[in-house]
């Protein structure tokens, strides 16, 4: 019989970890790796060569670095729209190099046992590869339950064409019959390839659905109904023990540089006054589109918080395409940036609302603090989660007819001006409540992280 000595010398503690190089999901991996650290594991980083992240941030982990050959492809991000082409062709450059750097990191000299390998979802890959190796894997899943089950539910490779419906086409405002939250309008914005994102979803899916557990960057009370339709799908364990970034946050992790100068000039703003707005890491806008945000936010006398990231804006550099004067005319009321740290704008007390892409990080970023949303989804998942502050929480407003200066000037007035806003400051306030007690002892996302750290020393 085990003596309860002999049984913690018999668990592992060391973990190996791969994020997706992207910026949304490098920052929740790194903050897994941090949170589970705090636990008392012992980190390896394996992570491609393309967005690396800065070791000397990380002084406490180990970081393996693999030949992705990211740069053959690296010229098209601005160019290329099928946002899933990037991530398909990951799930082929690394399969060697992975396996290689796993397979010598099991057997490593003097190191303790690995207990299991948590990768990103996306690298649906790597199931095999820990198959061949005995090797448990368990999936971060970086977005929320509904895109999952919007994923499941869409139907990518059958019905093509409901992707490519136009204003012109009758069915455009009405709703998806396979996943009714969203319209028709909502999908032919998702993709531009529904044959290679269906390829994607679908090896995503059942390469979580092979895994030996699923880590979710949410909090049950959030998708709680959502939550119980996936563990009938996903017969395997599942810890909700998100927001990750409650615990530690992504500035560590950040691939660009922030501005914090920024931070002395909101000190300055009236309390919720400040309309702020990021469209994240990876979507690009035209330069219409571009110009219509700047009439958008002239037009409505606010102060403005804009982070514009270099090269969003498709065929400029930065600030080019701005309209005339645009800068000395807003003066000291706007104020652009190349990249913020996100989270304290939010946290701010000047910050009255987000305008925002709704990547997963930043709409729970916007929960967490109590933040009401107007919604600019532009690829992936976005337009469901975009779907899900509007219609399901009623935490936002959704820009239905995209960027377009009069709707842009009427959504920010409902969330900053009118009545209707206020309701959702008030139940976007009840959620940033809930998240605070499920992250507390005894709180579901507390319970769920006890859950995950048992589950991996049972290895
Ligand atoms: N972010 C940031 N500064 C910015 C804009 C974004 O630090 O100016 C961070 C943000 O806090 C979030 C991440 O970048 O953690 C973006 O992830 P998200 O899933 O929202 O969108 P993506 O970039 O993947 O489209």
């Amino acid at each position: 019989m085990e003596t309860l000595g002999s049984v913690s010398t018999l668990r592992s503690r060391r973990i190996i970890l791969f994020p997706l190089p992207f910026q949304g999901h490098i920052n929740p991996m790194l903050q897994l790796a941090n949170i589970l650290h705090t636990r008392g594991f012992k980190i390896t980083i394996i992570h491609a060569e393309y967005n690396s992240p800065n070791p000397s941030n990380y002084p406490h982990f180990a970081f393996k670095p693999i030949k992705d050959r990211f740069s053959e492809i690296a010229d098209q991000l601005a160019t290329n729209r099928d946002g899933t082409y990037f991530a398909r062709y990951l799930n082929k450059s690394c399969v060697d190099s992975f396996t290689d750097c796993l397979a010598e990191l099991l057997v490593e000299p003097g190191e303790e046992r690995v207990a299991c390998v948590i990768t990103d979802a996306c690298f649906y890959f790597t199931q095999a590869v820990a198959d061949d190796l005995k090797l448990p894997r368990i999936v971060l899943r970086t977005s929320g339950l509904g895109c999952t089950l919007a994923c499941d539910a869409l139907p990518f490779c059958s019905k093509k064409a409901c992707f490519y419906l136009t204003k012109q086409d009758s069915d455009y405002e009405a709703s998806v019959p396979e996943f009714p939250l969203l319209k028709f309008k909502d999908i032919a914005n998702i993709t531009i390839n529904p044959q290679g994102m269906g390829d994607l979803t679908s090896n995503i899916l059942n390469q979580m659905r092979a895994s030996a557990g699923i880590i979710w960057n949410t909090f049950k009370e959030l998708e709680e109904s959502d939550l119980e339709t996936l563990s009938q799908d996903f017969q395997v364990p599942s810890f909700t023990l998100g927001p990750f970034h409650k615990y530690f946050p992504a500035s560590g992790s950040s691939l660009i540089e922030q501005d914090r100068t920024i931070l002395s000039w909101l000190d300055k703003q009236p309390p919720k006054s400040v309309v702020y707005v990021s469209f994240g890491s990876v979507a690009h806008i035209t330069k219409s589109e571009f110009q219509e945000v700047a009439h958008g936010l002239a037009n409505i006398g606010l102060p403005f918080l804009w982070v514009v990231r270099p090269g969003m804006v498709v065929g400029s550099e930065w600030l080019e395409s701005l309209p005339e004067n645009f800068l000395e005319r807003m003066g000291d009321r706007g104020r652009i940036v190349k990249w913020s740290p996100q989270q304290e704008v939010l946290a701010h007390p000047a910050t009255g609302c987000f305008w925002t892409h709704n990547g997963w990080n930043s709409t729970l970023e916007s929960i967490c603090e109590g933040v009401p949303m107007i919604c600019s989804p532009c690829l992936g998942d976005q337009p469901i989660n975009a779907r899900y502050v509007s219609d399901v929480w009623k935490i936002g407003v959704l820009l239905e007819d995209g960027f377009e200066r009069v709707g842009i000037k009427m959504a920010i007035k409902r969330v900053m001006m009118d009545k209707e806003g206020e309701e959702m400051r008030e139940r976007v306030s009840c959620l940033k409540e809930k998240v605070n007690l499920s992250l507390a002892e005894g709180g579901s996302s507390c319970r769920s992280l006890n859950n995950l750290v048992d589950y991996i020393l049972s290895f």
